[in-house]
């Protein structure tokens, strides 16, 4: 008998000789520098979770105490029947984080992107987006009103392609929308974001910076506006809860008129459950827990420091990383997936990321450093790194 979603099975299948289909590891306990994955105690070297802060005590806590205090759900989306006052206390944390006027939390980063892009450009309106931007960034753009010709991206980081672009979208639109991630997340480098918003400037647009692998990160967590010295400069900055701050949530911080018209126009704010209490009480202590023990973001940079370093002294080629991303670069896929599986010999769990998430040539181990991670647990990784590497002839 065949049903109606019988093209699923074939499609699926066919993801699945290609060899696209994603198999989930299983992770037994918490994310830690080690965790065990699929039964056994290994080092995690592909987590998102920086500063290790998903398993800190105060963290943990915080989300216990607001089980304790306001249950386990909201009850409501945020306008209606879903804002609770710990919401409001997280925002306000999270504004005074950012240095800015206010802030909104979202239920994931995605939520903010895929939300509140629509809501910034319509008919009449230019985006212009940098062309390596996330996913979400994407979607988020292809939700809005605004017209095929006037979506543009620019190449990678190229400032004389954002100008040119700028230049043109400006004469004809109304409104110009200038989109980069702050951190790009395969290959590690950074967007000049000084010069990103000295050009939205000279020619009227506005910024908005998506920061979800910056915060947490650069300039002792605060960010990549910090980095540059130009908060204020940046109209709409997104983040995200899920990495640096490991817990879950997005958001936008800026000035208070935005913030305000975001809340009342993102569909995904008025349309979608508020967070839970154990949530927002997380990502609160979270952020203060980043602002008052400075040791997990310096330890974040130390462990990058040394295993960038090492890596290099044995001939990986690392690309053009400037943070705790680190790519490294194997050539051809099945390069890629030899190295991770011998890694994962050894007990040492790091993905290969490979076509069409990167160039065919292009394929990567990416190693995704954290505070969480010792250094008898980098020297055994490194070891494996250079067996592995040796094997697979990548050194
Ligand atoms: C992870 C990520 C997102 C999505 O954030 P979530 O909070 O996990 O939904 C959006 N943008 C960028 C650049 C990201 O890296």
């Amino acid at each position: 008998m065949t049903t109606p979603t019988e093209w699923m099975k074939d499609e699926y299948n066919d993801l699945v000789s290609k060899g696209f289909d994603w198999k989930p590891p299983v992770i037994g306990g918490p994310s830690t520098g080690r965790a065990i994955i699929d039964g056994k105690k290994r080092i995690m070297l592909c987590a998102n979770n920086y500063l290790s802060m998903s398993n800190h005590p105060k963290v943990k806590q915080a989300a216990i105490d607001a089980v304790k205090s306001h249950g386990a759900g909201s009850g409501s989306v945020r306008p209606i029947a879903g804002n609770m006052d710990i919401h409001n206390e997280l925002e306000e944390t999270i504004a005074r984080f950012k240095n800015r006027e206010a802030a909104l939390y979202y239920q994931t980063g995605f939520a903010v992107n895929s939300g509140l892009i629509p809501q910034l450009a319509g008919k009449n309106d230019s985006i212009i987006s940098d062309q390596l931007n996330h996913g979400s960034i994407i979607d988020g753009v292809r939700l809005s009103g605004v017209k095929k010709e006037n979506r543009t991206i620019y190449a990678h980081n190229d400032m004389g392609e954002l100008e040119d672009r700028l230049k043109k979208a400006t004469k004809k639109s109304e409104k110009t929308l200038v989109i980069s991630d702050g951190v790009f997340s395969m290959d590690g480098d950074i967007a000049p974001l000084d010069q990103i918003t000295n050009l939205a400037r000279k020619y009227g647009a506005m910024t908005y910076i998506d920061d979800c692998h910056g915060e947490g990160v650069l300039a002792g967590g605060r960010g990549i506006g910090a980095h540059f010295g130009v908060e204020d400069e940046v109209d709409m900055e997104s983040g995200s809860f899920s990495k640096a701050f490991g817990v879950v949530g997005g958001l936008v911080a800026g000035e208070k008129h935005m913030v305000d018209y975001a809340f009342n126009k993102s569909r995904t704010m008025l349309l979608s459950g508020s967070a839970p209490p154990a949530t927002i009480a997380a990502c609160k202590a979270s952020i203060e827990v980043l602002e008052s023990e400075p040791e997990h973001v310096e330890k974040l940079w130390s462990n990058t420091e040394y295993f960038r370093k090492e890596l290099q002294s044995m001939g990986f080629d690392t690309g053009v990383s400037e943070t705790p991303i680190i790519p490294v670069m194997c050539g051809e896929s099945h390069k890629a997936k030899e190295l991770s599986a011998k890694l994962l010999e050894l007990d040492v769990f790091a993905l290969p990321i490979v076509f069409p998430m990167v160039a065919p040539d292009k394929a990567r181990i990416r190693v995704m450093m954290s505070a969480g991670l010792e250094r008898e647990d980098l020297d055994i990784a490194l070891n494996g790194f250079e067996k592995g590497g040796k094997t697979t002839r990548i050194i």
